[in-house]
C-alpha cells in the first residue's frame, strides 16, 4: 500500500474547488510514454499550471500500469527540478470499469480515480459508483464518475450513441454516490472522428467540417441543479487542422477528422466544468512531427531526431491548451 501524498502527488479536491470559482479548467492528459510525459510536465511547470496526468485503460496494456506509476513519481521529481517549487500533479485513472481496478491504483499511489459506470442501469451505477468512494475516500483519494453516454471511440472505451446527462438526475447521483467530481454528456465525444460529415456543416470558403455546438443549456440545466460542484468534460480534442494537414501532406490519411472548437472549450472552461480531458490532439501532434522528419529525412534512423521533435510539439500544444483555451496558467505557483 502506497499512499499518493508519499509521493508528492495530490488529489483533486482543493484544485476543482479553486477553478470552478476561478473560471477556468484544469487540463487532463493521458500519457503512455516518456516523451508524452517530459511534455506535459514540461509544459505545466513552465506556465505553472496544476495538470492531471491521466493513465487510460489502452496505456495501462500497451505500458504497464506500475511503469507509469513510477513514471508518475518521476514527474514530481523533475517538475522541481525544472523550477516548480510546489508542483500540483494529480495522478488519475480514466475510465477505471470495476471496483478492483480502482481499488489497485488507490493502493498503488494514484490520487484520483475514474469509475465509469455510465453504460451500466442507472441504480447500478450509483451501487458501483459508491463502493469506490467508500474505499477511496478513506485514503482521500478522490473520484469521478459518469453520467449520460458519449459517442466515439478511443482505448476500448466505445459507444455507437452518445446520449446527454438527464439534468433531472444529477441531484441524486451526486448526493447518493458521494462522487468528487461527474464527466457529464453535452455533445463531446472520443477520438479524432468526433462527428460524420452527416452531423456538420462544411464551411464553403476552406472545405472543412464545421461540427455541430456542444448543448451548453444541458450543462447550464446541470449547473443550476448543482451549484459549484465540479463537472468533467471527456473527449474533448480540438483535432488542430494544421497538424491534420501535415499528416496528411506527408504520406498520412486523416480525412475529415474534426473536434470540438477551442472558443466552445474556452466558454466552458467558465463555468463548473474543471477538468478537460485532451488526448487525440497530443496524438495528432506526435504524429505529425514524426511524419514530417521521416518525409523530409529519409535517411534519418535515429529515434530521438524524430521522438525529439515530436516532445517539442506536444509541449507547445500543451502550453497553448493551457494558455489559450483552459486558462489554467499561472493558477499553481
Ligand atoms: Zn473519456
Amino acid at each position: 500500500m502506497v499512499n499518493y501524498k508519499d509521493l508528492g502527488l495530490v488529489n483533486t479536491r482543493e484544485m476543482f474547488a479553486k477553478a470552478v470559482k476561478g473560471g477556468y479548467a484544469i487540463p487532463a492528459f493521458n500519457f503512455n510514454n516518456m516523451e508524452q510525459l517530459q511534455a506535459i510536465i514540461q509544459a505545466a511547470a513552465e506556465t505553472k499550471s496544476p495538470v492531471i496526468l491521466q493513465v487510460s485503460q489502452g496505456a495501462r496494456n500497451y505500458a504497464n500500469q506500475t511503469l507509469l506509476r513510477y513514471m508518475a513519481e518521476g514527474a514530481v521529481e523533475y517538475a522541481k527540478e525544472l523550477g516548480w517549487e510546489h508542483p500540483q500533479i494529480v495522478l488519475h485513472l480514466d475510465h477505471g470499469d470495476s471496483f478492483e481496478l480502482c481499488k489497485s491504483c488507490v493502493d498503488m499511489g494514484f490520487s484520483s480515480v475514474m469509475i465509469d459506470a455510465s453504460s451500466l442501469p442507472y441504480e447500478e451505477n450509483i451501487a458501483l459508483t459508491r463502493k469506490v468512494v467508500e474505499y477511496a475516500h478513506k485514503y482521500d483519494v478522490t473520484v469521478e464518475a459518469e453520467l449520460g453516454v458519449l459517442a466515439g471511440v478511443e482505448d476500448e472505451v466505445s459507444a455507437e450513441e452518445s446520449h446527454y446527462t438527464r439534468p433531472e438526475e444529477v441531484i441524486d447521483f451526486a448526493t447518493r454516490t458521494g462522487c468528487d467530481s461527474l464527466a457529464i454528456s453535452i455533445g463531446t465525444s472520443h477520438g479524432a472522428y468526433k462527428f460524420k460529415p452527416e452531423q456538420c456543416t462544411r464551411d464553403p470558403k476552406t472545405g472543412r467540417l464545421v461540427p455541430p455546438p456542444l448543448a451548453f443549456n444541458v450543462l447550464h440545466e446541470i449547473e443550476k441543479k448543482l451549484p459549484g460542484f465540479p463537472i468533467v468534460l471527456h473527449g474533448s480534442s480540438s483535432v488542430p487542422q494544421e497538424y491534420v494537414d501535415i499528416i496528411n501532406e506527408h504520406g498520412g490519411k486523416l480525412p475529415d477528422a474534426v473536434g470540438i472548437p477551442e472558443e466552445q472549450l474556452r466558454e466552458a472552461s467558465k463555468s463548473a466544468v474543471c477538468k478537460i480531458n485532451i488526448d487525440s490532439d497530443s496524438r495528432l501532434a506526435m504524429t505529425a512531427a514524426i511524419r514530417k522528419v521521416f518525409d523530409e529525412k529519409p535517411g534519418e534512423f535515429d529515434p530521438r531526431k524524430y521522438l525529439g521533435p515530436a516532445r517539442d510539439e506536444m509541449k507547445k500544444l500543451y502550453m497553448h491548451k493551457i494558455i489559450n483555451v483552459l486558462g489554467s496558467d499561472g493558477k499553481a505557483e
